[in-house]
């Protein structure tokens, strides 16, 4: 059985922990490969590279990252195929899907390539007589990154090609659910001519993590997984003196008012609630309809549920995969089950689905669920998978009051025809991302992206300005060069004339 190790200093360093985790291929349900958890050691290793090449790559020219940059774009775009086949392969995500997740990921290595322009300083002149104040921003030494297993190449690709744009050196913990497609990144970049030791990956579990949070050579850290886990990441971190960035779970609510046009909201219901079988941290999990748009809205919605095509996603007609493994299948088939007992309408049920060919596959039909209380599991937690619920509102009043008392706050939308209303929504909304008719408003790579509450701890978006900011420090330099009229003793705190 193929074993995926790390990658440290530039090459493939085998595991030395004999503990290993499996790596299933979804579609299947076989184990096909398995992954080296990492010992402290490693860790330490991976550390000690990315700190060693922190001293030439920190000063390196600006001319010199981008020239890389540019180039691993090229490469990237060369094997766009094969890192959406490895995606396919251990997440279970339909292809195309998969090369959906890996523009986005390149979107913010464009973003690095302009880094020159972005990390231009400031610069005043003559603040006070022969003085001028510059103020620049830094690289922070090594950052490290850890990811989930739901957009195994993008989510990593927010994190370290600015980060190392910026200057910084790199140590990757990746999901050990699905790590191959991060592991070829690893490798493309060093093809691109990234010096060694700039990009390490170390594959593990919660050893890997703890050490990398505690460890005092690592500058700050970026997470992205659930709520309680990044919670986690956050408290530990800031114990361990670092900065930090950890965006936590979802639960999207997609609001539905009265003028809208229902086929196109049921459309776009569709694709944010069941795209990537619903494990996506901006899937819309619920849908809020307003006033009298219920009845004809579920049916729309449940007419284009029942007509999905869901199969591998290695199949060209496949809609939608399977999911992650079985355990995560049953658990969200289990909120089918409750929501019924808890006073939930089942209007449609996957939880009975069977692939021809993969009845050991980790498939779950879609589900959409009417007048879902808010007292049922289904509503309060995030189910993470193939579940739709919605939940009636009066007006638009109650519509908005529901969704700022939800816990999490990333991603919303509004669908309307009415621009008073979204603008009202835009600015009343408890929530990072909004989308006006937009179900999953992913910013491009040249905005930031983050949520709001329980969805992000921490001070920075990921990616665009907020990542570049959160991946330096600022240094504001005062230089003065004296004329001879310049001396003389003066104990006061220095003004300016
Ligand atoms: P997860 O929190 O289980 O795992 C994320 C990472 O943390 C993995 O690398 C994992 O190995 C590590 N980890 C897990 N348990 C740990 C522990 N006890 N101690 C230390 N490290 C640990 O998340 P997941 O299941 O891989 O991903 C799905 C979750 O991620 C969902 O909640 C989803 O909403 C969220 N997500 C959020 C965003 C966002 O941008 N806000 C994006 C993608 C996914």
């Amino acid at each position: 059985m193929k074993t995926i190790n790390h990658w440290i200093g530039g090459k493939p360093v085998e595991g030395t922990s004999g503990r290993f985790g499996p790596v299933f291929n979804p579609a299947t349900g076989a184990q096909e490969k398995q992954i080296a958890f990492a010992t402290v050691d490693e860790v330490d290793a991976a550390v000690a590279h990315a700190k060693a090449a922190f001293e030439s790559w920190g000063t390196a020219s600006l001319a010199k990252r981008t020239a890389f940059l540019f180039k691993y774009r090229e490469l990237l775009d060369a094997h766009r195929d094969e890192i959406a086949a490895l995606i396919t392969a251990e997440h279970g995500k339909v292809h195309s899907d998969a090369l959906g997740e890996v523009a986005r990921g390149m979107e913010i290595v464009e973003l690095a390539c302009a880094i020159p322009e972005k990390l231009k300083g400031e610069l005043s002149t003559q603040v006070s007589t022969r003085v001028d104040v510059a103020s620049i921003r830094q690289p922070l030494g090594v950052v490290a990154g850890i990811t989930p297993f739901n957009f195994p190449a993008m989510v990593p690709m927010w994190m370290f090609p600015l980060a190392i744009a910026c200057g910084n050196t790199f140590v990757l913990k990746p999901s050990e659910k699905d790590p191959s497609a991060s592991y070829l990144l690893a490798e493309l970049a060093s093809q691109a001519g990234l010096p060694d030791g700039v990009l390490n990956i170390v594959q593990g579990d919660k050893v890997a993590v703890d050490r990398l949070l505690e460890h005092p050579d690592v500058a700050a850290v970026s997470f992205v997984g659930s709520t309680p886990i990044a919670k986690y990441i956050q408290l530990k971190a800031v114990e361990h003196g670092k900065r930090v960035q950890a965006l936590g779970g979802a639960k999207n609510h997609m609001l539905v008012l009265p003028d809208a046009d229902l086929d196109f909201a049921a459309d776009q219901a569709i694709n944010a609630a069941y795209g990537s079988a619903g494990e996506r941290c901006m899937a819309v999990s619920v849908v809020v309809a307003v006033g009298d748009t219920g009845d004809e809205l579920v049916g729309k919605i449940a007419e284009r549920a029942k007509g999905l095509k869901i199969g591998p996603g290695t199949d060209p007609s496949s809609e939608m995969g399977p999911l992650i493994t079985r355990e995560h299948r049953d658990k969200v088939a289990s909120y089918v089950t409750s929501a019924a007992e808890q006073g939930a309408e089942v209007v449609v049920d996957g939880t009975g689905l069977r692939v021809e060919d993969h009845e050991d596959g980790f498939f779950l039909g879609v589900s959409l669920l009417d007048r879902v209380p808010v007292t049922a599991d289904a509503y309060r937690d995030e189910i993470f998978g193939p579940v739709l619920c919605v939940v009636r509102a009066d007006t638009y009043d109650d519509a908005i009051k529901l969704i700022n008392s939800s816990r999490w706050g990333n991603g919303t939308a509004i669908f309307t025809r009415d621009g008073g209303a979204a603008r009202r929504f835009q600015l009343e909304v408890q929530a990072g991302m909004v989308g006006v008719n937009v179900p999953i408003p992913v910013p491009v790579g040249y905005h930031s992206f983050g949520g709001w509450k329980d969805s992000l701890f921490g001070d920075h978006h990921i990616y665009g300005n907020d990542g570049i900011a959160f991946y330096t420090q600022g240094k504001v330099i005062t230089t003065r060069w004296p004329d001879p009229s310049d001396g003389g003793i003066n104990l006061g705190f220095p003004s300016h004339s």
